[in-house]
């Protein structure tokens, strides 16, 4: 068997995996994950280059979780042959729902609007390509077919698949592949996909697997500890009450998907507990919209502490006032409200979406918050907050920063170190080859030393992209 590493090695974008075995006489080939590279040109040239094989000879694809990252270049691998069936857990299908049509519309608005700035005579260099069109989103999202957690799945005669919950987002999965390369011998392999952090809020801890040959781990985190839950919350109790007491508004970027229903839930939560006082929460952004919806749908998969707080809500409805803004008119109006509102919208680093409206209408005053939750990017607009710029330029207006800026750390959707640990030692012995993957090289290189001299697992390997490993 051979594992031939195509993405998220050495970095955190990116995750495709070719697996290669001969079961049953017969050649097999199937990916797992086939996501986009994020982040820069270098990110533009691995999305478009062409696969070492043909992507008609892919078996099939299986798919950890919904992000783009994993799943993004699916629709272009359909688009160029890949006729097989794509793998995933019911609440990831439909997530991709929302997502691949979304990464397509963007992709067409990015070029739509570099062709006007050239035609204005203010684009430079090479115009930006659109990697798949809405049309063909559609089509990968047909050769999807669903597996429950915990369900085993012949693929074909001899590779068997099972997914376990990864604890990470909704439908986010562990896939357990078990592949008989001759009769009397299994290999199981355990790609981790995206490792949720223990004890994180909405998603249940995740699943540990008890015996494996080979296991490919993701290290994004592999280098640091996360804060606690318990420090963060009281970091959000502190800037929600002082805020209110100003009669400022507060402003959350989040990504709509993950991060605003974590925020909803650990403010619901503080509400519940009497940490916080009513609170008026209006959430712009459809896709978070969407995707809150589903999370509702998905309850079952819940961690029970988060169903008993949305049960409690529903129980209370009149505790918070959770409004979600349909069309751009009523986003409009909230320009109005001088205190008092939790605006939460995307997108996430403040790039792009209904944010840039709100940061516009309230950063000017010095009473109002802005919570910064999650990763922001070199040259984002939300890293400027963060590294506090006193003005900024937004919809071509210079803007003066006078709101406070907060940065929240601790809502993780990723394992830190002790985590990542904790999960490898479910496994009851070394594996044979340990792959770490899913990180920027000083994170994947200080878990691997980590793994060797904790848990004393001799053979792991941080594969080098392109490269292929026997195992
Ligand atoms: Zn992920």
């Amino acid at each position: 068997m051979k594992i031939q590493f195509l993405g998220a090695a050495g970095e955190v974008t990116g995750s495709r995996h070719s697996v290669e075995a001969i079961v049953g006489g017969r050649d097999i080939r199937f990916m797992v994950d086939f996501g986009m590279f994020q982040g820069g040109r270098e990110a533009t040239a691995k999305n478009l280059e062409p696969l070492p094989f043909p992507p008609k000879a892919i078996d099939f694809v299986i798919l950890t979780h919904a992000h783009i990252d994993h799943s993004g270049l699916l629709p272009r691998l359909c688009a160029q042959g890949f006729v097989g069936p794509i793998y995933c857990t019911e609440a990831t299908f439909e997530l991709l729902k929302i997502l691949l049509p979304d990464s397509a519309h963007l992709q067409r608005s990015d070029v739509e609007r570099a062709v006007r700035r050239q035609k204005a005579g203010k684009w430079r260099g090479d115009l930006p390509v659109a990697l798949y069109s809405m049309e063909e989103a559609e089509l990968a999202l047909a050769q999807c077919e669903v597996l429950s957690y915990g369900k085993h799945l012949e693929l074909c005669k001899g590779v068997e698949l099972e997914f376990q919950n990864a604890g990470h987002i909704l439908g986010s999965a562990i896939a357990v592949i078990d592949i008989a390369e001759d009769e009397s011998k299994v290999k199981r392999c355990v790609f981790s996909g995206d490792i949720g952090m223990k004890g994180k809020l909405l998603m249940p801890d995740p699943a540990l697997i008890s015996q494996a040959d080979v296991v490919v781990i993701e290290s994004t985190y592999g280098d640091r500890l996360h804060k606690t839950l318990a420090e963060t919350e009281s970091e959000l109790i502190d800037v929600v009450t002082n805020t209110m007491n100003a009669h400022g508004n507060i402003v959350i970027p989040a990504f709509a998907v993950g991060r605003t229903q974590e925020i909803l839930f650990l403010l619901i939560d503080l509400v519940k507990r009497n940490l916080l006082p009513h609170l008026s929460i209006w959430v712009d952004s459809p896709m978070a919209t969407a995707a809150t919806h589903l999370t509702q749908h998905f309850f079952s998969q819940l961690d029970k502490e988060s169903q008993s707080t949305f049960e409690w809500f529903k129980n209370n409805p009149s505790a918070v006032d959770l409004r979600f803004i349909a069309d751009v008119e009523e986003s409009k109006a909230l320009n109005k409200i001088k205190g008092g509102a939790i605006i939460i919208s995307a997108s996430g680093m403040c790039d792009a979406g209904r944010i840039v409206h709100h940061l516009q209408n309230n950063l000017p005053r010095a009473q109002n918050a802005i919570v910064i939750t999650g990763f922001q990017a070199y040259g984002s607009l939300g890293r400027r907050l963060v590294d506090k710029a006193t003005k900024v330029r937004l919809f071509g207006e210079e803007v003066q920063v006078r709101a406070s800026i907060h940065t929240i750390g601790g809502l993780s959707a990723h394992a830190d170190q002790a985590g990542l640990l904790d999960w490898l030692r479910g496994f009851r012995s070394a594996p044979k080859s340990v792959f770490v993957v899913h990180g920027e090289p000083e994170a994947s290189a200080v878990l691997a030393q980590a793994i060797r001299e904790e848990l004393e697992w001799k053979n792991v390997v941080i594969p080098e992209r392109l490269h292929s490993y026997s195992c």
